[in-house]
């Protein structure tokens, strides 16, 4: 059987999720729920989590004036239970503090250290804190500061130990051409292959200043630089790591700001460790809050939770997810979620529902007429969108097929049809109940809480079940 491994980031435990982590994770847990009903749930494995091993945990667990210990159980519980909250189903939530990424670590480190890929150096460059990385002239903005965090980086010197990424220019080009799909979307991939070709440096991947993280193998003083040591994740949350079945139907969901890491940086690492690389890197893109770029300053963060307390968790997922092109930038219109929430699902989909099933209760006595015919193409095309992870296409799909059987239901005006005509009316209500049916299929992937209420309203071979408010108004 086709297996399937997907993953989000590990999160940076500084803060709390917001509604972009919500997102990236959402999104995923949608491709899963797809390839889970497609394949079995046994043969797609799902692993998100958090990144621990960071300076800035250290510097968050001094504001928070907590051992760092505590400060990260706390934190590490706050996402997986947030993640719980909103509805995301994963096999597996990884911490990079746990024993079994530790020893992954090491082992991968002492693979590629013995492969020859590992020197020791002296490192002279600009750092920023905020990023934890060394930038190059080339990548600061006009006043030298680092473009994501608008501060100047740091003149660092370090004894390191290095990677030697250079030697994997060539093998990394090839293992793009081979692979076409390798990342996507196209856009990031030409970005990166650009990037490949303009020549690589070999990167420092330990910290001798570090005061928190992993020690390497073969020198405690030093810390396995954090985006090394994060990438690692991958393999050591999965049951058997690179040696698992699942393995090599890896396909990371990411952001797109981290595109070079996982791009660049991973694949060179597996490679020198003798590691067949993973299957795919999907970036999507970052989205505005009304018009407006989210942050702490303009007070305009929006907690996932609390708007999934306000709507449900599965208005939440298609509100977001089908807001814009997954892969794309877009914008998440929050002061037109009432308005979409409403219409499209109170007023849409909800409303769909309960007027056949209180129509066929009323005129035929909660008896199901023979069945209609089932409009597979639309299921087909679905299923397309996802398997081609176009979220957004697979959500628009459902919310016109809603459009398309509440206008049946109105055009027949069916309630008045059933006093006239009542075979003629028999035969609009069979459609009209294989269309809901395909809506609720559907719904396993995309509206996961509420398919199962949708199914119960479409009862069982001989009758509909009772009808109820699937979304109430707001
Ligand atoms: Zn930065």
């Amino acid at each position: 059987m086709m297996k399937k491994y997907f993953t989000t980031p590990i999160y940076y435990v500084n803060d709390i999720p917001h509604i972009g982590h919500a997102y990236c994770t959402l999104a995923t847990d949608t491709l899963v729920r797809y390839w889970r009903k497609k394949l079995g749930k046994e043969n797609v494995f799902f692993l998100t989590g958090t990144d621990e091993n960071s300076q800035k945990t250290v510097d968050a667990a001094k504001l928070a004036g907590k051992p760092i210990p505590e400060y990260l159980e706390g934190m590490a519980k706050i996402w997986r239970t947030t993640f719980e909250k909103i509805g995301i189903e994963f096999d597996d939530f990884i911490r990079t503090t746990e024993e079994r990424h530790l020893k992954k670590v090491h082992e991968l480190f002492t693979k590629i250290h013995e492969g020859g890929d590992i020197y020791k150096g002296k490192y002279t460059g600009k750092y920023c804190h905020g990023c934890e990385t060394f930038l190059k002239e080339s990548e600061l903005d006009e006043e030298g500061n680092c473009p994501d965090h608008k501060k100047p980086p740091v003149d660092l010197e370090e004894e390191n130990y290095f990677f030697r990424l250079s030697k994997y220019e060539k093998p990394l080009l090839e293992l793009y051409e081979k692979n076409p799909s390798f990342l996507e979307p196209e856009s990031r991939r030409n970005e990166i292959l650009n990037f490949i070709k303009s020549g690589l440096e070999d990167i420092s991947i330990s910290r001798e200043t570090s005061e928190f993280g992993i020690s390497l193998p073969i020198d405690e003083n030093h810390k396995v630089y954090v985006w090394f040591d994060a990438l690692i994740n991958y393999l050591s949350g999965l049951p058997d790591g690179e040696k698992s079945e699942f393995w090599g139907e890896a396909v990371h969901i990411i952001g797109k700001d981290i595109t070079r890491f996982h791009c660049v940086i991973w694949p060179a690492m597996l490679l020198a460790a003798g590691i067949k690389p993973y299957k795919q890197v999907f970036a999507h893109g970052f989205f505005t809050i009304d018009g407006q770029k989210m942050s702490k300053s303009l007070g305009n963060v929006v907690s996932p939770v609390e708007l999934a307390e306000k709507y449900g968790n599965d208005a939440l997922r298609v509100g977001l997810i089908g807001s814009f092109e997954f892969g794309h930038d877009g914008d998440f219109s929050l002061s037109h979620f009432d308005g979409f929430y409403n219409s499209k699902l109170a007023g849409g989909v909800g409303n769909l529902f309960n007027r056949v099933v209180v129509l066929i209760h009323k005129f035929l006595d909660g008896k199901k007429p023979e069945e209609g015919e089932r409009e597979e193409d639309v299921l087909t095309k679905f299923n397309q969108a996802l398997e081609k992870q176009e979220l957004q296409r697979a959500i628009n799909i459902f919310f016109e097929y809603v459009g398309s059987a509440n206008q049946l239901l109105n055009e027949t005006e069916v309630w008045k049809l059933v006093k006239e005509d009542l075979e003629a009316s028999k035969k609009v209500f069979a459609t009209l109940l294989q269309k809901l049916e395909i809506l609720a299929e559907m719904a396993e992937v995309i509206l996961p809480e509420t398919a199962p209420r949708m199914r119960k309203m479409l009862g069982n071979a001989e009758k509909v079940g009772e009808p109820e408010i699937l979304f109430e108004r707001k």
